[in-house]
């Protein structure tokens, strides 16, 4: 925004119908604070030529003119305005067009029977305020795809304007930047840490923590929103949160990593607790890092508190089977799928990105049931071998050196190529934003089952969807590991141990149960799964927040 101002707003609106041009100048005119100074054009070209003088604060756009129509005419002003927040018009009959725009990239949209002077300077501070912060830490590719994918969904759930809003943003971050000393004790590394927790209605948040070089708030944020829908769809008592460090964490050495954890759980310190919000690991964190930050917590407090992390070891209070809960939630998923499917599991082939905790540990299991699994990849190279890979050959290499580069199982290829293998079920378990718009067309597989957090983005699932790939998105294809840290702290608040046994036929009651309840809603609304299964997570979230009723 220039000299505005934010007392004074210059609002361009492009609308041909006069009526509407008409309510709309009398409510921004009734508003004392802000106030507004108005241009209106009745033509797109006419709103493009005004646009071009500049000194635009904000847009409200309707999209049907008399010389351009429907999304054509969003694409033309965001082409031309591309900082400039635009908030769509639209009429009864054109909702589902104006939350296409909104998936496109516009602020908002605003029903012209609704409007009222309240709505609409919400709606465009709302607005402005976003553009702004989306230019700033925000900005992620993958927070705009959690908010994308979150308003598809709400638009399609007709979800409350009040309750949308609320959860587009997380409710509490904390953005930290702090020292710790690199082993030659002479350099001291400064780094930036977060921790995000997006819903505090339904109990304690709940939340991995990373530790890569592309953590930032935007990140953070869209994987806290993700946690919130994963525990509402899993109907476990949590809100959403993450957490993570700017950090490479190959490059460090062991005693270099626990500093570093160890400085960065007292940053977080007042944002954690067992009552408050669980850390758990996540990319380039695990089991090891969880017990120093127990260790950390359990020192400022003066007394051994299991239940502040899960994903921690057995001997501290960890849950068995809480490592490979995910990659076991993961296969009972795929085989649901691959029942439903009537697809032969004994003449299957299986791809797995990623050869981490979840990738390596889903591979294992997939070849245990009989699968074969083809390739396997990790940051450094893929691995191809139509015959077949063993994987605990591949184990066992990556144990000695690190890493898969230079494995002699199989053929070396990139991670690109890996994705494209022909296969019954592909299994990305490594970073978001894999399948895109550029590569879905050349993914051929029966199953994706998404490991991984957000690697498919919208335009790569339409894709998807219309060559008839069955998604178990990641939301419930991944819940296995939120889960088991669920009984971990269940475990931990009261002091009373499970058998593997018991944990896992809960968590395999659990997961089959938000399945099965994704998939009858999907058939019976005719969405896809993620749709159905960010629905599912939405719904108990919007009924939780109304039921509670807002403070003060
Ligand atoms: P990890 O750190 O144990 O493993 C990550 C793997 O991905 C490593 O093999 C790494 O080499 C590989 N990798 C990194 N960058 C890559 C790239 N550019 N291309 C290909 N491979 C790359 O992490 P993890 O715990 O296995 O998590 C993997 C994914 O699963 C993440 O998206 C995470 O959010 C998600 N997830 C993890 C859990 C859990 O319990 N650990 C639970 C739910 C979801």
């Amino acid at each position: 925004m220039n000299d505005a101002t934010e007392n004074r707003l210059r609002v361009l609106l492009i609308e041909d119908n006069p009526v509407h041009v008409r309510l709309i100048e009398g409510l921004l005119h009734s508003s004392k604070k802000p106030t507004f100074e108005l241009a209106i054009a009745g033509r797109l070209s006419e709103g493009l030529a005004r646009l071009a003088q500049g000194g635009i604060d904000i847009i409200l756009l309707d999209l049907t003119l008399p010389d351009s129509e429907d999304l054509e005419t969003f694409i033309r002003v965001r082409s031309q305005a591309t900082n400039i927040p635009i908030v769509v018009v639209t009429g009864l009959d054109d909702i589902k067009l104006a939350a296409k725009a909104v998936e496109a990239g516009a602020q908002d949209y605003l029903m012209k029977t609704h409007l009222s002077g309240g709505s609409l300077l919400r709606s465009l501070r709302y607005a402005i305020e976003r553009t702004r912060v989306r230019d700033a830490e925000w900005d992620s590719p993958m927070f705009r795809l959690a908010q994308r994918q979150f308003l598809k969904a709400a638009q399609l759930l007709s979800l409350d304007d009040n309750i949308r809003q609320r959860l587009l943003f997380p409710q509490r971050t904390l953005i930290v930047s702090f020292p710790f000393r690199r082993d030659d004790y002479t350099e001291v590394e400064n780094v930036f840490g977060y921790r995000v927790q997006h819903v505090l209605t339904m109990g304690p948040t709940k939340g991995g923590i990373r530790y890569h070089q592309d953590v930032s708030l935007g990140e953070t944020s869209a994987l806290a929103m993700w946690m919130t829908w994963k525990c509402a769809l899993m109907q476990l008592p949590f809100g959403g949160a993450k957490g993570g460090v700017r950090i490479d964490p190959t490059v460090l050495t062991s005693r270099e990593l626990q500093r570093l954890t160890r400085r960065y759980a007292s940053e977080i310190i007042n944002m954690i607790g067992p009552d408050k919000d669980i850390p758990a690991p996540d990319m380039g964190t695990n089991e090891r890092v969880m017990a120093w930050i127990m260790d950390t917590y359990s020192q400022q407090v003066g007394y051994t508190v299991p239940a502040v992390v899960t994903g921690k070891p057995v001997v501290l209070g960890g849950a068995l089977g809480r490592k490979e809960a995910t990659s076991r939630g993961l296969v009972y998923l795929i085989q649901e799928a691959v029942q439903h499917l009537r697809v032969n599991l004994s003449q299957s082939t299986a791809v797995v990105q990623g050869f981490g905790n979840v990738g390596s540990n889903t591979a294992l299991f997939l070849e245990e049931m009989g699968l074969k699994v083809i390739g396997v990849s990790d940051v450094t190279t893929g691995i191809y071998n139509p015959k077949g890979l063993s994987i605990p050959s591949l184990l066992k290499y990556v144990t000695q050196h690190r890493f898969l580069k230079g494995c002699p199982d199989g053929e070396a290829i990139s991670n690109e190529q890996l994705l494209e293998l022909p296969c019954d079920i592909l299994v990305p378990a490594a970073l978001q934003n894999q399948i895109t718009a550029e590569n879905a067309e050349r993914i051929h597989c029966k199953i994706l089952a998404e490991g991984a957090n957000g690697p498919t983005t919208l335009e790569a699932d339409e894709i998807l969807n219309q060559k008839g790939i069955f998604v178990l998105p990641d939301i419930l294809a991944n819940a296995g590991g939120v889960t088991v840290s669920y009984f971990e702290w269940v475990q931990d608040t009261q002091n009373y141990m499970w058998t593997l046994d018991e944990v896992n036929q809960r968590l395999h009651k659990i997961l089959v149960d938000a399945y099965t309840r994704t998939l009858t809603r999907s058939r019976r609304d005719g969405l896809d799964l993620r749709t159905s299964a960010m629905i599912e997570g939405i719904e108990r979230v919007a009924q939780a927040k109304l039921a509670r009723g807002l403070f003060p």
